[in-house]
C-alpha cells in the first residue's frame, strides 16, 4: 500500500469494483480497500438482476451465472399466482448469479485495469484537513495505514459508515430498513426458470417471500420485513419458517444469511468536497424489490468516471463533483427511485384482502404482448380504487 492515490475506494461490492475500474480506465492510480478477507463472500444477497441491466456493464458468462430465468411468478396471499412470460415481456427476463464469483470477476476487472486491491484492509477513519476530506486510515494484518487520496468514493455497502464519518446524514429509519433472513435450499421441486415472489401483509409484513432458483432442485429462500415488524417470535427468520415448514417441510438448508436492505429514499446529497458515494452506501436499492445491483454498478461506474474527469481538470471540491449527483438523480435510476418509493409507500399499507384483489385482476388478464404500462392500466381498470392511492402512476 503507497501513502497516496488518485482515488481510494473504500468497499469491494459492485459498486466500489466498477468505481475503481472506471477510474483506473482512465488512467488514475487507485486503491480499492475491502475489510472482508475474500471478495464476494459471505454472499448477503438474492442473486437476481435483469438480463437488460447486467449487459449495460458486462457480457454473461456461464462462470458467474448460477441459473437463467425465463419468467416471473407473483403469489398473492391466497395463492392466486400471476406469471410474467419472458417472451411476452419482450425475451428478457434476468439470471440468478453466482455472486461470490461475479463480485470476483468485477475486481479482477478493476485490478487488470490499473487498480491496486487489498483484502482485509478496514477503513477506519476518515482523514480530514481543514475540515476536507484527504484520505483515510486503514488497518490491514495488524498494521495502521494512512492512506491520502485527492477524491475517496464511498462504496461501503449498506452498512456504510464512511459517508458519516465525513458528516453527511445516512441513518435509515428503522421501519425502512428491510430485515431479511434467506436460506440456500436443496432437494426441492421447483419451476428451475422462475424467480417466485409471495406477498401478503400478513405472512411477509411490508416485504415479500422470494424463491430465486439456483438450480433444477436448489433456490434461495428468503424473506424481507419491516424492522418495525420484528420482534420476540416474529422476526424475519420466524416467518420463514412458517413458510417453508408449510411450502417445503423436507427441504435441506445448507447456508443461512441474515442482512440488511433500505427501502428509504436516496441520501439527499450524494457527495461532498472529495468525496462520492454509491451502491448501497447511498441508499440507492430499489425500494419496492430492495435490488441493487445494477444501482451499485451504474453509479460506480459514474463515480470512477466524474473522479477522473474533476482530478484532471483540478478540482474536486463539491461544487465540480455535482454533476455526478445530478446526472444519476436526473436519469433513469433516480426517476425510477422516486416512483417505486411511492408506490412501496402505497403497497405497505394494503391488507391481504386488497393484495388479492390486485394479484385476482392480474391473473386474469391475457396480455400476449405485456408492457408495464399494459398491466399496469388493467390493473387499474380492475382496481379503481387504486388510482385515489397511486395517482401518480396513471
Ligand atoms: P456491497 O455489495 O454491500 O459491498 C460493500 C462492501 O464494502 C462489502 O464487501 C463490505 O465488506 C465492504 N466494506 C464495508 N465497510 C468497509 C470498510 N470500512 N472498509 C473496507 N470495506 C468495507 N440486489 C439485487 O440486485 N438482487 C437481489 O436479488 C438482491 N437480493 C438481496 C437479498 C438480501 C437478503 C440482501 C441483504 C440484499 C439483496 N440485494 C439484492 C441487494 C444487493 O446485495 C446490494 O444492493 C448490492 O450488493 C450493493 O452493492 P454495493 O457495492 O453498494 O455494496
Amino acid at each position: 500500500m503507497k501513502e497516496s492515490y488518485d482515488v481510494l475506494v473504500v468497499g469491494g461490492g459492485p459498486g466500489g469494483a466498477l468505481a475503481a475500474k472506471a477510474a483506473a480506465e482512465a488512467g488514475l492510480s487507485v486503491l480499492l480497500v475491502e475489510k472482508r478477507p475474500a471478495i464476494g463472500a459471505p454472499v448477503r444477497c438474492a442473486e437476481g438482476i435483469g438480463k437488460g441491466a447486467l449487459a449495460e456493464f458486462i457480457e454473461a458468462d456461464p462462470k458467474w451465472i448460477s441459473t437463467d430465468i425465463e419468467r416471473a411468478v407473483l403469489v398473492g396471499p391466497d395463492g392466486t399466482r400471476f406469471t410474467i412470460d419472458g417472451e411476452a415481456a419482450g425475451g428478457k427476463v434476468g439470471y440468478v448469479l453466482d455472486r461470490k464469483m461475479f463480485d470476483r470477476e468485477l475486481v479482477w476487472r478493476a485490478a487488470e485495469a490499473g487498480a491496486e486491491i487489498q483484502v482485509h484492509a478496514r477503513a477506519s477513519a476518515p482523514i480530514m484537513i481543514d475540515g476536507k476530506l484527504q484520505g483515510a486510515v486503514i488497518h490491514q494484518h495488524g498494521k495502521t495505514y494512512e492512506v491520502r487520496a485527492k477524491v475517496v468514493i464511498a462504496a461501503d455497502g449498506v452498512e456504510s459508515k464512511f459517508a458519516k464519518w465525513a458528516g453527511i446524514d445516512t441513518t435509515v429509519p428503522l421501519w425502512e430498513l428491510e430485515t431479511c433472513a434467506q436460506y440456500l435450499v436443496n432437494d426441492i421441486d421447483i419451476d428451475p426458470k422462475a424467480n417466485v415472489f409471495y406477498v401478503s401483509n400478513e405472512a411477509c409484513p411490508w416485504g415479500y417471500i422470494w424463491i430465486f432458483p439456483k438450480g433444477p432442485r436448489c433456490a434461495n429462500i428468503g424473506i424481507g420485513i419491516a424492522g418495525t415488524k420484528s420482534g420476540e417470535g416474529h422476526r424475519a427468520k420466524d416467518y420463514l419458517d412458517r413458510f417453508m415448514a408449510k411450502e417445503f417441510p423436507n427441504a435441506k438448508i445448507t447456508e443461512i444469511m441474515v442482512g440488511g436492505v433500505s427501502v428509504c429514499k436516496p441520501l439527499e446529497c450524494t457527495i461532498a468536497d472529495n468525496l462520492l458515494i454509491v451502491g448501497d452506501a447511498a441508499r440507492i436499492s430499489d425500494p419496492i424489490t430492495g435490488g441493487g445491483i445494477y444501482n451499485a454498478m451504474y453509479t460506480g461506474d459514474l463515480a470512477g468516471k466524474t473522479a477522473a474527469t474533476a482530478i484532471k481538470s483540478g478540482d474536486t471540491s463539491k461544487k465540480a463533483l455535482m454533476v455526478y449527483d445530478k446526472t444519476w438523480r436526473n436519469g433513469p435510476v433516480g426517476t425510477t427511485l422516486s416512483r417505486n418509493y411511492a408506490v412501496k409507500e402505497s403497497f405497505i399499507k394494503m391488507d391481504d384482502k386488497k393484495l388479492n384483489s390486485i394479484v385476482h385482476s392480474m391473473s386474469d388478464l391475457k396480455i400476449d404482448d405485456l408492457s408495464v404500462r399494459k398491466l399496469v392500466l388493467a390493473i387499474f381498470k380492475a382496481n379503481p380504487w387504486l388510482a385515489l392511492e397511486l395517482p401518480h402512476l396513471l
